[in-house]
């Protein structure tokens, strides 16, 4: 008997905690059961069932080609043909770390890990190690990974269960973390290493840096000798081929990728300058490593997405972002539904409030309403999976055409009606 997602999701919860491998697929903060994926294709999923989505899930970010896009499948069999992992240094790692410190105005070397948590992790120990300091400040409701002593106040899956942080940290792991709130630069004093941020916060909903924000954060680091860190798991790759600091003009000292740099396949990276970078093993002191980093499957995807990544179609993703928040924003009009989806290049976010958030006290009332999982649900039943929560951004593809966002949109004015 084919399985459904009723019992998929049955024998899911006996075997794996939840259901699910990562909080947020549960749809513990939307109800129902999750839909179980057997395909992708484009700007498609396909569930077990055989109904079709169009999806703005696309992975959290990494699939911004669109799924199974044919450059990747073709780099990663050709990969894979020739191995899978090796343990010792390939070209490919080096091309990469070319081809983003190239792209990264700043950045002169990267180190490749498996996952943007693992680039947040190490990038910490790198700036502590780099400054011989201790405490760290983030950002309420910015997300970098789940790494104990940035989960305090993290947004994402940690926003959607309600919690400030996690049980089973202790404190005096979360003891050197100050928390700040967003978009309000905080007077920092010698004792801080780094300030980690999201340039463009995309954990708590879509939040833009006010002006001024990171404009700010530079010059506050700069004056007590602290290090910026961008974490650009999301933004990276996605808001255009430099990424932040070339949208925003401002340069941290670190940064973090994820998503996007994997072309699907778990890939992290974290970079700086030669001097910074100088402070790791095997140059320096602080110690990192990982049996699977720069794993060859992974560079050689990440390769074929960074290759198609052109200035027109980051230009491209822009269009598809905008067409979609217009249609939208339209629909919830004309339906009298209260709305706004923050935009920023092509990042989009939406929240039903009638101004746009600026932190996460801001985020979260506008998440928690009970607006968002009618209005999931709504889609869901038309063939529209968005993200499962509403503290997630909406990651339209270059592989979703002017029908699917005007088939959605269509979909959104039904659905607007019914709110
Ligand atoms: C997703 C995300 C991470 C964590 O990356 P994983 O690959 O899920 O470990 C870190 N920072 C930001 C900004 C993210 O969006």
């Amino acid at each position: 008997m084919t399985p459904t997602n009723e019992s998929l999701f049955e024998r899911s919860q006996v075997v794996i905690p939840g259901g699910v491998n990562s909080p947020v697929r549960a749809f513990g903060s939307v109800g129902g059961t999750p839909y179980f994926v057997e395909r992708a294709e484009g700007p498609f999923v396909f569930d077990v069932e055989g109904k079709r989505y169009i999806d703005y899930v696309q992975s959290y970010g990494p699939s911004i080609l669109g799924h199974a896009h044919p450059a990747i499948l073709a780099a990663i069999n050709d990969a894979a043909a020739r191995g899978t992992s090796y343990g010792a240094p390939t070209e490919n790692e080096v091309r990469i770390a070319e081809e983003m410190c190239d792209r990264v105005a700043g950045m002169e070397m990267v180190r490749l890990v498996s996952s943007g948590t693992e680039a947040a992790m190490s990038a910490i120990r790198l700036a502590r190690g780099a400054t011989g300091r201790d405490k760290i400040v983030k950002f309420a409701g910015n997300y970098h990974g789940h790494t104990d002593s940035l989960l305090v106040a993290g947004g994402s899956g940690v926003a959607q269960q309600g919690l400030k942080g996690s049980e089973g940290v202790t404190d005096g792991a979360i003891a050197d973390t100050i928390v700040a709130p967003y978009n309000v630069v905080p007077e920092l004093d010698e004792s801080i290493a780094v300030v980690c941020v999201e340039p463009v916060a995309a954990n708590m909903g879509l939040v833009a840096p006010v002006p001024g924000f990171l404009e700010g954060l530079r010059a506050e680091c700069d004056r007590v000798g602290a290090l910026l860190l961008f974490d650009e798991v999301i933004t990276g790759f996605r808001l255009c081929r430099g990424g932040s600091a070339e949208w925003f003009g401002v340069e941290p000292d670190v940064w973090c990728f994820g998503k996007v740099i994997g072309g699907g396949l778990p890939m992290g990276a974290f970079g700086a300058s030669r001097e910074t970078m100088g402070h790791l093993a095997p140059l320096g002191g602080v110690y990192q490593a990982g049996t699977l980093s720069g794993n060859p499957l992974a560079t050689a995807a990440g390769l074929a997405a960074l290759s198609l990544l052109t200035t027109s179609a980051y230009e491209q993703l822009t269009a598809t972002a905008t067409r979609l928040q217009e249609g939208m924003l339209g629909a919830f009009e004309a339906a009298g539904v209260s709305a706004v989806m923050p935009r920023v290049g092509p990042l989009l976010g939406l929240f039903f409030v009638d101004t746009e958030p600026h932190d996460f006290d801001s985020a979260k009332v506008a998440a928690d309403n009970g607006m968002y999982p009618r209005f999931f649900h709504g889609m869901l039943d038309r063939g529209v999976a968005l993200a499962p929560g509403a503290y997630e951004a909406l990651f339209p593809s270059l592989a979703h055409s002017t029908a699917e966002i005007d088939a959605t949109i269509a979909a959104v004015a039904e659905v607007a009606r019914t709110l």
